[in-house]
């Protein structure tokens, strides 16, 4: 079988992991989270970053950062995951959901604009794929009507929109280090602050609320409770295995970005002989090798299509369900109409792609795909 993932290993995780634990300072904030800290404000321009539990935890201190409170409305895209709902709806968010592009999964500037009323305070974006969203656009709504800027940039690592890297560009970003994603350590995620009035406050509510960062850095002379916060932190011995990673970053997207070309380059004929889409990649955008992903003529013969694979010992997978449209929300939703998430969850489907996926899993992978399509039409 080909898995759908397999997570990277540079071979050094366990040698990191063992000086961690044999330094004693195995808990939160001590030497692999600065050094993974450093690597990325360094690497992407973040003005400051907080290595956190999970992408989701990161999400979750960007609405305590954004002082929510029930009646306070944020616009999320239907299409993502549900950690970018949730977060904001623990504060009590009201969520607004927007609708994708047409020829991208991306959220859609025209249905972002329809959904800003006064009571807006955050508009959240998720690159999917890795692929950026139309940010200036977004960023002029949000300074036009003063609206905060989260980028949920889970996907998103190295990835670019036009010459600034994603997660540097919101108010507050988000990155996660999930098995799935293209660096691990387990779980794992990062906050970066770009925003430099939640700089202090951010430490502060990493920290469970408390100064204990500035007392550490000698600022003030005890610590204690000054705000809400939570143990956002990662454990050192999990940035220790992160760490193994990004000193290999370069490696493995050079190797991701190649795989998601072969494809790319390769199921070019197939797409101009039956309905089949390829991901659009807008000329504002990059390919951070994330997730490959075709979009097919419609739900039933997305279904056969992941069946089929799976006989061959192929795994492939669709993705994600519209939030809108969930058995938590579906009752809740006021909304209209969200035609192009509905389209991306009946008919997309994400194929294998990982570091360890060769060259001639690929070839079996297109002939798979070729033939199902000449077989079935
Ligand atoms: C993976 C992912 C998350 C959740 O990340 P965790 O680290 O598992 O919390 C959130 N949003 C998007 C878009 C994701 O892809």
């Amino acid at each position: 079988m080909i898995p759908f993932n397999k997570p990277y290993l540079s071979g050094k995780e366990l040698f990191y992991i063992a000086k961690a634990v044999e330094s004693g300072s195995t808990s939160g904030n001590s030497f692999y989270t600065k050094r993974v800290h450093e690597f990325f404000n360094s690497n992407f321009n973040f003005n400051k970053s907080l290595l956190t539990t999970s992408c989701t935890d990161a999400l979750e201190m960007s609405a305590i950062l954004a002082n929510i409170k029930p009646g306070d409305e944020v616009i999320i895209p239907s299409y993502t995951f549900v950690s970018t709902a949730n977060a904001f709806i623990l504060r009590g968010a009201t969520i607004k959901f927007a609708d994708s592009c047409e020829n991208n999964p991306n959220v859609d500037v025209e249905s972002i604009a329809s959904l800003i009323t006064k009571n807006t305070k955050v508009i959240v974006v998720v690159h999917y794929a890795g692929v950026a969203c139309n940010m200036d656009p977004i960023q002029k709504l949000c300074i036009d009507n003063d609206i905060l800027l989260v980028e949920d940039a889970a996907q998103a690592i190295c990835s670019k929109y036009k010459d600034k890297y994603l997660g540097s560009i919101g108010d507050l970003a988000s990155f996660s280090f999930h098995e799935t994603k293209n660096i691990v350590c387990g779980e794992g995620g990062l906050l970066a602050i770009n925003n430099k009035i939640f700089e202090e406050r951010a430490e502060i509510i990493w920290e469970k609320g408390t100064n204990r960062s500035s007392f550490f850095r000698g600022e003030v002379d005890k610590y204690g409770w000054v705000d809400l916060g939570s143990s956002f932190l990662l454990s050192d011995i999990l940035a220790a295995y992160l760490f193994a990673q990004v000193e290999n970053l370069d490696d493995i997207q050079n190797k991701r970005i190649s795989i998601w070309n072969y494809y790319n380059d390769n199921l070019k004929e197939l797409s101009n002989n039956y309905d089949i889409s390829l991901p659009e990649i807008p000329n504002y955008a990059t390919v951070n090798g994330h997730l490959f992903y075709i979009v097919v003529e419609n739900e039933d013969i997305r279904n056969k299509l992941l069946k089929y694979l799976k006989e061959k010992g192929i795994h492939a997978v669709f993705h994600y369900l519209s939030l809108h449209k969930s058995p938590f929300f579906k009752d809740k939703y006021k909304g209209s109409t969200l035609s192009n998430v509905e389209k991306f969850s009946e008919r997309l489907v994400r194929l294998p792609l990982y570091y360890e996926l060769t060259q001639s899993q690929q070839d079996y992978i297109i002939s798979e795909l070729a033939l199902f399509f000449k077989s079935k039409l």
